[in-house]
Protein backbone atom coordinates (compact mmCIF):
# COMPACT_ATOMS: atom_id res chain seq x y z
CA UNK A 1 0.00 0.00 0.00
CA UNK A 2 2.82 1.98 0.97
CA UNK A 3 4.85 1.82 -2.33
CA UNK A 4 2.12 1.60 -4.73
CA UNK A 5 0.69 5.25 -3.08
CA UNK A 6 4.18 6.55 -3.35
CA UNK A 7 4.45 5.53 -6.78
CA UNK A 8 1.29 6.86 -7.88
CA UNK A 9 2.71 10.70 -5.95
CA UNK A 10 6.16 10.77 -7.65
CA UNK A 11 4.90 13.86 -9.48
CA UNK A 12 2.41 15.20 -6.70
CA UNK A 13 3.18 18.65 -6.14
CA UNK A 14 2.14 18.52 -2.02
CA UNK A 15 4.44 15.83 -1.54
CA UNK A 16 7.51 17.05 -3.45
CA UNK A 17 6.75 19.97 -1.01
CA UNK A 18 6.92 18.29 1.83
CA UNK A 19 9.94 16.37 0.72
CA UNK A 20 11.95 19.18 0.13
CA UNK A 21 11.50 20.07 3.88
CA UNK A 22 10.33 23.75 2.99
CA UNK A 23 7.72 25.47 4.52
CA UNK A 24 4.05 24.83 3.25
CA UNK A 25 0.81 25.50 3.81
CA UNK A 26 -2.02 23.05 2.65
CA UNK A 27 -5.86 23.74 2.91
CA UNK A 28 -7.76 20.34 4.03
CA UNK A 29 -9.76 18.97 0.96
CA UNK A 30 -11.69 16.92 3.15
CA UNK A 31 -12.92 19.16 5.80
CA UNK A 32 -16.59 18.09 5.91
CA UNK A 33 -19.30 20.17 8.45
CA UNK A 34 -18.99 18.98 11.76
CA UNK A 35 -22.58 17.35 11.75
CA UNK A 36 -20.83 15.19 9.69
CA UNK A 37 -17.61 14.43 10.52
CA UNK A 38 -18.21 14.22 14.37
CA UNK A 39 -18.99 10.73 13.88
CA UNK A 40 -15.83 9.59 12.64
CA UNK A 41 -14.22 10.34 16.44
CA UNK A 42 -16.19 7.74 17.77
CA UNK A 43 -16.26 9.54 20.62
CA UNK A 44 -19.76 11.72 21.90
CA UNK A 45 -19.99 15.08 24.08
CA UNK A 46 -20.98 12.64 27.15
CA UNK A 47 -17.74 11.34 26.94
CA UNK A 48 -16.24 14.61 27.28
CA UNK A 49 -18.58 15.30 30.03
CA UNK A 50 -17.56 12.21 31.63
CA UNK A 51 -13.71 13.35 31.54
CA UNK A 52 -15.12 16.78 33.19
CA UNK A 53 -16.81 15.04 35.94
CA UNK A 54 -13.78 12.76 37.18
CA UNK A 55 -11.09 15.67 37.25
CA UNK A 56 -14.12 17.52 39.12
CA UNK A 57 -13.90 14.50 41.29
CA UNK A 58 -10.08 15.09 41.91
CA UNK A 59 -10.07 18.39 42.44
CA UNK A 60 -9.51 18.36 45.97
CA UNK A 61 -7.03 15.87 45.96
CA UNK A 62 -4.84 17.26 43.16
CA UNK A 63 -5.46 20.89 45.09
CA UNK A 64 -4.09 19.18 48.77
CA UNK A 65 -0.80 17.53 46.59
CA UNK A 66 0.09 20.63 44.28
CA UNK A 67 -0.60 23.40 46.03
CA UNK A 68 0.30 25.97 43.00
CA UNK A 69 -3.31 24.19 42.19
CA UNK A 70 -4.79 26.32 45.42
CA UNK A 71 -6.32 29.31 43.37
CA UNK A 72 -7.83 27.44 41.06
CA UNK A 73 -9.85 24.68 43.41
CA UNK A 74 -7.39 21.78 41.98
CA UNK A 75 -8.57 22.67 38.75
CA UNK A 76 -5.78 22.31 35.74
CA UNK A 77 -6.60 25.31 33.17
CA UNK A 78 -4.65 27.98 31.48
CA UNK A 79 -5.75 31.73 30.92
CA UNK A 80 -6.12 33.10 27.54
CA UNK A 81 -4.30 36.78 26.60
CA UNK A 82 -5.39 39.51 24.31
CA UNK A 83 -2.09 40.34 22.86
CA UNK A 84 -1.93 43.18 21.12
CA UNK A 85 1.62 43.99 20.81
CA UNK A 86 2.55 40.53 19.26
CA UNK A 87 -0.48 40.74 17.01
CA UNK A 88 1.65 44.04 15.49
CA UNK A 89 4.93 42.27 15.42
CA UNK A 90 3.56 39.35 13.24
CA UNK A 91 1.56 42.14 10.92
CA UNK A 92 -1.90 40.84 11.48
CA UNK A 93 -3.96 44.12 10.96
CA UNK A 94 -7.49 42.21 11.12
CA UNK A 95 -9.04 40.64 14.31
CA UNK A 96 -7.42 39.86 17.60
CA UNK A 97 -4.63 37.54 18.37
CA UNK A 98 -5.00 35.84 21.24
CA UNK A 99 -2.51 33.14 23.48
CA UNK A 100 -4.01 30.49 25.14
CA UNK A 101 -1.16 29.65 28.14
CA UNK A 102 -0.73 26.29 28.28
CA UNK A 103 2.65 26.94 28.66
CA UNK A 104 1.88 28.19 31.91
CA UNK A 105 -0.49 25.04 33.02
CA UNK A 106 0.29 23.89 37.02
CA UNK A 107 2.54 20.41 37.86
CA UNK A 108 4.07 19.75 34.13
CA UNK A 109 4.49 23.40 32.42
CA UNK A 110 2.87 22.15 29.07
CA UNK A 111 0.08 20.74 27.13
CA UNK A 112 0.48 17.33 28.64
CA UNK A 113 -1.00 18.05 31.69
CA UNK A 114 -4.38 17.81 30.57
CA UNK A 115 -4.53 14.48 28.78
CA UNK A 116 -1.38 13.14 30.32
CA UNK A 117 -2.76 13.44 34.33
CA UNK A 118 -6.36 12.72 32.93
CA UNK A 119 -5.44 9.30 32.14
CA UNK A 120 -3.17 8.76 34.98
CA UNK A 121 -6.39 9.58 37.33
CA UNK A 122 -8.56 7.39 35.03
CA UNK A 123 -6.11 4.65 36.15
CA UNK A 124 -6.28 5.55 39.65
CA UNK A 125 -10.08 5.95 40.05
CA UNK A 126 -10.72 2.79 38.20
CA UNK A 127 -8.40 0.79 40.33
CA UNK A 128 -9.32 2.01 43.71
CA UNK A 129 -13.20 1.46 42.47
CA UNK A 130 -12.63 -1.73 41.60
CA UNK A 131 -10.71 -2.96 44.59
CA UNK A 132 -13.48 -1.56 46.91
CA UNK A 133 -11.27 1.04 48.42
CA UNK A 134 -12.96 4.41 46.71
CA UNK A 135 -16.52 5.27 45.69
CA UNK A 136 -17.26 8.67 43.28
CA UNK A 137 -18.78 10.08 46.15
CA UNK A 138 -15.98 10.46 48.18
CA UNK A 139 -13.71 13.33 49.04
CA UNK A 140 -10.82 12.15 46.67
CA UNK A 141 -8.25 13.89 48.50
CA UNK A 142 -8.25 10.93 50.79
CA UNK A 143 -5.79 9.47 48.37
CA UNK A 144 -2.96 11.38 49.96
CA UNK A 145 -2.72 9.05 52.46
CA UNK A 146 0.01 5.96 53.54
CA UNK A 147 -2.85 3.05 52.56
CA UNK A 148 -3.39 4.57 49.11
CA UNK A 149 0.07 4.88 48.25
CA UNK A 150 0.59 1.25 49.29
CA UNK A 151 -2.35 0.13 47.34
CA UNK A 152 -0.48 1.81 44.47
CA UNK A 153 2.62 0.93 44.55
CA UNK A 154 2.16 -2.49 43.38
CA UNK A 155 1.38 -0.76 40.16
CA UNK A 156 3.41 0.33 37.57
CA UNK A 157 2.71 3.23 34.73
CA UNK A 158 4.80 3.81 32.13
CA UNK A 159 4.87 5.91 29.01
CA UNK A 160 7.36 6.35 25.77
CA UNK A 161 7.88 10.24 25.37
CA UNK A 162 10.03 13.08 23.04
CA UNK A 163 10.05 14.64 27.34
CA UNK A 164 6.66 16.77 28.14
CA UNK A 165 4.50 13.40 28.16
CA UNK A 166 6.80 11.50 30.11
CA UNK A 167 7.21 14.55 32.39
CA UNK A 168 3.07 14.94 32.88
CA UNK A 169 2.57 11.15 33.18
CA UNK A 170 6.06 10.29 35.35
CA UNK A 171 5.03 13.19 37.78
CA UNK A 172 1.30 12.60 38.70
CA UNK A 173 2.13 8.65 38.75
CA UNK A 174 5.17 8.92 41.50
CA UNK A 175 2.92 11.04 43.28
CA UNK A 176 -0.10 8.53 43.80
CA UNK A 177 2.58 6.14 44.83
CA UNK A 178 2.61 4.01 41.92
CA UNK A 179 6.27 2.53 40.18
CA UNK A 180 6.86 5.70 37.19
CA UNK A 181 8.81 5.01 34.46
CA UNK A 182 9.44 6.92 31.14
CA UNK A 183 11.38 5.91 28.04
CA UNK A 184 12.77 8.98 26.65
CA UNK A 185 13.64 9.45 22.96
CA UNK A 186 17.27 10.65 21.87
CA UNK A 187 15.41 14.18 21.57
CA UNK A 188 14.18 14.09 25.24
CA UNK A 189 16.14 17.51 26.87
CA UNK A 190 18.18 16.98 29.80
CA UNK A 191 16.61 18.98 32.20
CA UNK A 192 13.00 17.44 31.54
CA UNK A 193 14.98 13.82 32.55
CA UNK A 194 16.69 15.34 35.80
CA UNK A 195 13.37 16.97 37.08
CA UNK A 196 11.66 13.73 36.20
CA UNK A 197 14.57 11.88 38.09
CA UNK A 198 14.39 14.05 41.26
CA UNK A 199 10.42 13.25 41.71
CA UNK A 200 10.74 9.46 41.98
CA UNK A 201 10.38 8.40 38.64
CA UNK A 202 12.67 5.87 36.67
CA UNK A 203 13.86 7.03 33.85
CA UNK A 204 15.28 4.97 30.41
CA UNK A 205 17.06 6.55 27.91
CA UNK A 206 17.59 5.28 23.74
CA UNK A 207 19.23 6.59 21.33
CA UNK A 208 16.46 6.01 18.90
CA UNK A 209 13.50 8.40 18.15
CA UNK A 210 10.05 8.45 19.47
CA UNK A 211 8.79 5.61 17.83
CA UNK A 212 11.46 3.64 19.39
CA UNK A 213 11.06 4.32 22.85
CA UNK A 214 7.28 3.71 22.68
CA UNK A 215 8.38 0.28 21.13
CA UNK A 216 10.28 -0.14 24.39
CA UNK A 217 8.33 0.95 27.04
CA UNK A 218 5.08 -0.71 25.30
CA UNK A 219 7.15 -4.06 25.14
CA UNK A 220 8.15 -4.18 28.99
CA UNK A 221 5.20 -3.25 30.20
CA UNK A 222 3.36 -6.39 28.34
CA UNK A 223 5.37 -8.58 30.51
CA UNK A 224 4.04 -7.31 33.75
CA UNK A 225 0.64 -8.07 34.64
CA UNK A 226 0.55 -5.16 37.16
CA UNK A 227 1.82 -2.79 34.53
CA UNK A 228 0.01 -0.08 32.88
CA UNK A 229 1.33 1.35 29.33
CA UNK A 230 -0.09 4.97 28.19
CA UNK A 231 -0.37 4.46 24.65
CA UNK A 232 -0.07 7.77 23.69
CA UNK A 233 -0.70 6.69 19.79
CA UNK A 234 -4.09 5.29 20.80
CA UNK A 235 -5.45 6.45 23.97
CA UNK A 236 -9.03 7.29 24.31
CA UNK A 237 -8.22 8.66 27.47
CA UNK A 238 -5.41 11.07 26.78
CA UNK A 239 -7.59 12.35 23.85
CA UNK A 240 -10.71 12.68 26.31
CA UNK A 241 -8.40 14.63 28.92
CA UNK A 242 -7.43 17.22 26.35
CA UNK A 243 -10.76 17.72 25.03
CA UNK A 244 -12.14 18.49 27.97
CA UNK A 245 -10.33 22.15 26.88
CA UNK A 246 -12.94 23.21 24.48
CA UNK A 247 -15.56 23.40 26.96
CA UNK A 248 -13.53 25.23 29.13
CA UNK A 249 -12.18 27.64 26.75
CA UNK A 250 -16.23 28.14 25.88
CA UNK A 251 -16.72 29.29 29.46
CA UNK A 252 -13.63 31.33 29.08
CA UNK A 253 -14.81 33.36 26.34
CA UNK A 254 -18.78 33.54 27.65
CA UNK A 255 -17.33 35.37 30.41
CA UNK A 256 -14.90 37.43 29.09
CA UNK A 257 -17.73 38.58 26.19
CA UNK A 258 -15.72 37.35 23.83
CA UNK A 259 -18.27 35.76 20.66
CA UNK A 260 -17.73 33.01 18.27
CA UNK A 261 -20.02 32.79 15.64
CA UNK A 262 -20.30 33.09 11.73
CA UNK A 263 -19.38 37.05 11.75
CA UNK A 264 -17.02 36.55 14.24
CA UNK A 265 -15.12 33.19 13.01
CA UNK A 266 -12.21 31.26 15.36
CA UNK A 267 -8.67 30.04 14.23
CA UNK A 268 -6.94 28.02 16.56
CA UNK A 269 -3.31 27.28 15.66
CA UNK A 270 -2.16 23.64 17.57
CA UNK A 271 1.26 22.38 17.27
CA UNK A 272 1.18 18.80 16.03
CA UNK A 273 3.73 16.16 17.49
CA UNK A 274 2.02 12.69 17.42
CA UNK A 275 -1.55 14.49 17.18
CA UNK A 276 -3.35 13.31 20.32
CA UNK A 277 -2.76 16.66 22.28
CA UNK A 278 -4.27 19.12 19.14
CA UNK A 279 -6.18 16.28 18.14
CA UNK A 280 -8.64 16.40 21.51
CA UNK A 281 -8.70 19.95 21.92
CA UNK A 282 -9.97 20.12 18.21
CA UNK A 283 -12.55 17.62 19.11
CA UNK A 284 -13.23 19.93 22.31
CA UNK A 285 -13.43 23.14 19.92
CA UNK A 286 -15.70 21.61 17.45
CA UNK A 287 -18.11 20.40 20.44
CA UNK A 288 -17.85 23.72 21.69
CA UNK A 289 -17.84 26.05 19.01
CA UNK A 290 -19.13 23.89 15.87
CA UNK A 291 -18.29 24.84 12.23
CA UNK A 292 -17.49 28.12 13.88
CA UNK A 293 -14.25 27.49 15.06
CA UNK A 294 -11.56 26.41 12.43
CA UNK A 295 -8.49 24.12 13.78
CA UNK A 296 -4.76 24.57 11.45
CA UNK A 297 -2.39 21.94 12.60
CA UNK A 298 1.56 23.17 12.76
CA UNK A 299 4.34 20.78 12.08
CA UNK A 300 8.33 20.71 11.72
CA UNK A 301 9.11 21.06 8.13
CA UNK A 302 11.37 18.13 9.05
CA UNK A 303 8.53 15.80 11.00
CA UNK A 304 4.88 16.60 9.01
CA UNK A 305 3.75 13.07 10.06
CA UNK A 306 -0.05 14.05 10.67
CA UNK A 307 -0.30 16.00 7.44
CA UNK A 308 1.91 13.15 5.36
CA UNK A 309 -0.86 10.66 7.15
CA UNK A 310 -3.97 12.75 6.14
CA UNK A 311 -2.98 13.83 2.91
CA UNK A 312 -1.89 10.58 1.40
CA UNK A 313 -4.55 8.56 3.54
CA UNK A 314 -2.14 6.09 4.68
CA UNK A 315 -2.13 8.05 8.54
CA UNK A 316 -0.11 5.65 10.39
CA UNK A 317 1.04 3.16 7.61
CA UNK A 318 3.59 6.21 6.60
CA UNK A 319 6.07 7.50 7.98
CA UNK A 320 8.09 11.01 6.98
CA UNK A 321 11.47 8.41 6.67
CA UNK A 322 9.33 7.26 4.28
CA UNK A 323 9.80 10.79 2.15
CA UNK A 324 13.10 10.98 3.10
CA UNK A 325 13.10 13.54 5.94
CA UNK A 326 15.10 13.18 9.16
CA UNK A 327 12.67 13.93 12.10
CA UNK A 328 15.38 16.39 13.42
CA UNK A 329 14.17 19.56 14.67
CA UNK A 330 14.53 21.70 17.83
CA UNK A 331 11.02 21.16 18.53
CA UNK A 332 11.49 18.20 20.48
CA UNK A 333 7.43 17.73 21.54
CA UNK A 334 7.07 17.64 17.59
CA UNK A 335 9.89 15.04 16.38
CA UNK A 336 7.39 12.40 15.49
CA UNK A 337 7.70 10.57 12.52
CA UNK A 338 4.90 8.47 12.45
CA UNK A 339 1.01 10.18 13.48
CA UNK A 340 -1.60 8.62 16.01
CA UNK A 341 -3.92 6.55 12.81
CA UNK A 342 -6.73 7.07 15.51
CA UNK A 343 -6.15 11.06 15.34
CA UNK A 344 -5.83 11.05 11.65
CA UNK A 345 -8.79 9.18 10.94
CA UNK A 346 -11.04 10.54 13.71
CA UNK A 347 -10.15 14.35 12.64
CA UNK A 348 -9.69 13.95 8.40
CA UNK A 349 -12.87 15.74 8.03
CA UNK A 350 -12.61 18.30 11.17
CA UNK A 351 -9.18 19.94 10.29
CA UNK A 352 -8.98 22.85 8.56
CA UNK A 353 -5.88 23.38 7.33
CA UNK A 354 -2.21 22.20 8.07
CA UNK A 355 1.37 23.92 7.77
CA UNK A 356 5.05 23.37 8.61
CA UNK A 357 7.37 25.51 9.83
CA UNK A 358 11.64 25.55 10.53
CA UNK A 359 13.36 25.45 13.19
CA UNK A 360 14.86 29.10 12.80
CA UNK A 361 11.79 30.42 12.05
CA UNK A 362 10.63 28.68 15.40
CA UNK A 363 13.32 30.37 17.10
CA UNK A 364 12.73 34.02 16.33
CA UNK A 365 9.14 33.29 17.22
CA UNK A 366 10.25 32.35 19.88
CA UNK A 367 12.47 35.74 20.75
CA UNK A 368 9.37 37.55 19.66
CA UNK A 369 6.98 36.90 21.97
CA UNK A 370 9.14 36.80 24.57
CA UNK A 371 9.82 40.70 23.78
CA UNK A 372 6.46 41.47 23.14
CA UNK A 373 4.65 39.88 25.63
CA UNK A 374 7.06 38.21 28.21
CA UNK A 375 6.22 34.93 27.57
CA UNK A 376 8.32 31.58 27.78
CA UNK A 377 7.68 29.22 25.40
CA UNK A 378 9.82 26.26 24.09
CA UNK A 379 10.48 25.90 20.55
CA UNK A 380 7.36 23.41 19.75
CA UNK A 381 4.97 26.06 21.16
CA UNK A 382 5.90 28.54 18.99
CA UNK A 383 4.62 26.55 15.78
CA UNK A 384 1.69 28.41 16.10
CA UNK A 385 2.44 31.18 16.02
CA UNK A 386 3.52 30.65 12.17
CA UNK A 387 0.29 30.42 11.06
CA UNK A 388 -1.89 32.97 11.37
CA UNK A 389 -0.36 34.80 7.89
CA UNK A 390 -2.29 32.17 6.25
CA UNK A 391 -5.42 33.63 7.84
CA UNK A 392 -4.72 37.54 7.97
CA UNK A 393 -7.04 38.70 5.36
CA UNK A 394 -10.46 37.40 7.49
CA UNK A 395 -12.74 39.97 8.90
CA UNK A 396 -13.44 40.06 12.11
CA UNK A 397 -11.04 36.91 13.32
CA UNK A 398 -10.35 35.87 16.45
CA UNK A 399 -6.88 33.99 16.15
CA UNK A 400 -6.16 31.48 19.23
CA UNK A 401 -2.22 30.49 19.42
CA UNK A 402 -2.45 27.27 21.65
CA UNK A 403 1.26 27.91 23.01
CA UNK A 404 1.82 24.57 24.23
CA UNK A 405 4.95 24.27 26.70
CA UNK A 406 7.54 25.83 28.26
CA UNK A 407 7.16 27.64 31.60
CA UNK A 408 9.35 24.91 33.49
CA UNK A 409 12.41 25.48 31.29
CA UNK A 410 15.19 25.90 33.44
CA UNK A 411 16.26 29.75 33.06
CA UNK A 412 19.97 28.86 31.57
CA UNK A 413 17.99 26.43 28.87
CA UNK A 414 15.54 29.43 28.09
CA UNK A 415 18.23 32.40 27.99
CA UNK A 416 20.53 29.85 25.37
CA UNK A 417 17.53 29.76 22.94
CA UNK A 418 16.93 33.60 22.99
CA UNK A 419 20.57 33.71 22.22
C1 LIG B 1 3.40 17.01 23.00
C2 LIG B 1 3.47 18.40 22.60
C3 LIG B 1 2.77 18.88 21.50
C4 LIG B 1 1.95 18.01 20.58
O1 LIG B 1 1.12 17.04 21.19
P1 LIG B 1 0.93 15.65 20.49
O2 LIG B 1 -0.08 14.94 21.31
O3 LIG B 1 2.25 14.92 20.51
O4 LIG B 1 0.51 15.90 19.09
C5 LIG B 1 2.89 20.22 21.20
N1 LIG B 1 3.65 21.05 21.95
C6 LIG B 1 4.32 20.62 23.02
C7 LIG B 1 5.14 21.59 23.82
C8 LIG B 1 4.25 19.29 23.38
O5 LIG B 1 4.93 18.86 24.45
Amino acid sequence: MLTETLNSLQQDAVLNQLRSATPMFWQNTKLASFKDAAADVGLTQADVDAAMARLQRFAPYIQKVFPETQGSNGIIESEFYRTEQLQKALGIDKGALYIKADNELPISGSIKARGGIYEVLQYAEKLALDHGLLSIDDDYSKLDSEPFRDFFSKYSVAVGSTGNLGLSIGIMSAKLGFKAQVHMSSDAKQWKKDKLRANGVEVFEYDGDYGQAVASGRQQVEQDPYGYFVDDENSKHLFLGYAVAGIRLKQQFDKAGIIIDKQHPLYVYLPCGVGGGPGGVTFGLKLAFGDHVHCVFAEPVQSPCMLLGIYTGLHDEISVQDIGLSNHTIADGLAVGRASGFVGQALQRSLTAFYTVEDEELNRLLRVVHETEGLKLEPSACAGLAGVQYFKDIDNARHLVWATGGSMMPDAVFAELLK
